[in-house]
């Protein structure tokens, strides 16, 4: 079935996505001769080598068992290699349902490191997946895994949380560094490391068949280089990556998010652009570090094209460029702004009471916030907001209006992660009214 391949050539050749490219049907698709795809939350990409399947990734915990089941219908052969493109949970938590078949795991030598900082930091990152994923659906009633702490609203982990790496998932037991080559049944297959959304991917590549295994260096969206907060991602070297995918002259071209891509001259068109996108930012936020603006200026300036952005693989519906200019910064510079003021701060609730002292009180300042969003100046109404929050921290009045700024900033934006975070704000808010009111039935 070549109907993956022929959408997306649609898609792209006309510009306009006229129908999801991110899909997560847990459905197999054979897309050549003995490779299929598996499109999920992180694909399996899935290669029949006569005695034994290489697969490239595992997906989700949640999804792997569905994905394992998906390839079985379509061989029972074993699974003999299983691939990580990265260690991101999305693409290895699905392993302990391919764990049956004893798979040899492949994956760069940052993998295991990755593992032992996420067991280190495991509720950390399951509070900050909560609030990246959990503004898309609307609904403040998600579990986000936390309760409300004393006086405001801190949030404290659950210690009922599940880990956020899955006990059974599988460590690479072939780990490579920059390069390495395996012959598997008829197959020879180069895996390539470099960095990009993270510092431990590889591509891979099968030189014979010109088949490219990109994993997250092409996501069909804007480049995931910039998440508020996440560790660092490395858009220069991201760029580089795909700059040497094209020059290996891929013509099949399979990702871990989205549409696979035929047409050598298709993918490099693709992976060009890409490319160009992050390269500009670089050199556009590189020039102004230069010439010693601050990051508040940078952040007001730096711009994407939109016809770039409204590219049908550029898109920002998870990441955004705002958010790449700061990893940029925050790549060559440090954590401070630039900001006197901010260097060694008052607290937040200590220079918001005496805002709100100044101003005649928090109410003055949440008013202030919905004229500001009445305006359309998203971005002044949510610092009222916020100012408004922090001077009442247990006024439920205050804090049903501040829900309700975040609530409708989050309409304004098309970035997941943009509207995780707001929905999260507008969550803590509804926390402190149900403390004073009872639980709304919302
Ligand atoms: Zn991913």
């Amino acid at each position: 079935m070549a109907d993956l391949l022929e959408l997306s050539a649609r898609i792209i050749d006309s510009g306009h996505a006229d129908q999801p490219v991110n899909r997560t049907t847990n459905e197999l698709s054979e897309i050549a001769d003995g490779l299929a795809m598996v499109e999920s939350f992180s694909h399996s990409v899935v290669v029949d080598a006569g005695d034994g399947l290489i697969a490239f990734d595992a997906s989700h915990v949640r999804t792997g068992q569905a994905v394992v089941d998906a390839i079985r219908q379509w061989r029972p052969t074993p699974i003999r290699h299983l691939v990580y493109t990265h260690g991101h949970a999305d693409h290895v938590g699905g392993s302990t349902f391919f764990a049956a078949d004893h798979p040899v795991v492949i994956g760069h030598e940052n993998v295991a490191k990755r593992f032992d900082r996420y067991t280190f930091t495991s509720n950390w990152n399951l509070l900050i997946n909560a609030r990246q994923f959990g503004g898309i659906s609307g609904d403040l009633n998600l579990s986000m895994g936390v309760g409300n702490g004393e006086g405001g609203v801190a949030m404290t982990p659950n210690p009922n949380a599940r880990r956020f790496l899955p006990a059974g998932t599988l460590r690479p037991d072939r780990e490579v560094g920059l390069f390495d080559r395996m012959h598997i049944g008829p197959y020879e297959v180069e895996f390539h490391h470099a960095r990009g959304e993270t510092d431990d991917h590889l591509w891979s590549f099968f030189p014979e068949q010109k088949w490219v295994m990109t994993g997250d260096f092409l996501i069909w969206n804007f480049p995931n280089a910039g998440n508020p907060q996440k560790v660092q991602r490395y858009p220069i070297e991201w760029a580089a990556a795909l700059r040497a995918m094209i020059a290996r002259e891929p013509e099949l071209l399979l990702p871990a998010h989205g549409l696979p891509i035929a047409g050598k001259e298709r993918i490099a068109r693709v992976l060009d652009d890409v490319a160009t996108a992050l390269e500009q930012l670089v050199a556009d936020v590189v020039a102004m570090m230069n010439a010693g603006e601050t990051l508040d200026t940078i952040i007001h300036t730096v711009k994407v094209p939109a016809d770039t952005l409204a590219k049908p693989y550029l898109r920002p519906l998870y990441d955004e460029p705002e958010f790449v200019v700061r990893g940029i910064w925050r790549q060559f510079g440090g954590w401070w702004d630039g900001a006197a003021s901010r260097l060694k701060p008052s607290p937040d609730a200590h220079l918001a009471s005496a805002i709100a002292e100044l101003a005649g009180g928090a109410d003055v300042l949440l008013r202030r916030a919905e004229q500001a969003m009445g305006d359309g100046d998203v971005r002044l109404a949510c610092h009222f907001a916020d100012l408004a929050g922090w001077a009442a921290p247990d006024d439920p009045t205050i804090h049903a209006g501040r829900a309700a700024v975040y609530l409708q900033r989050r309409k304004t934006e098309s970035s997941l992660m943009s509207k995780g975070i707001f929905a999260a704000a507008a969550r803590e808010s509804q926390v402190v009214v149900d403390r004073t009111t009872g639980p709304s039935d919302s």
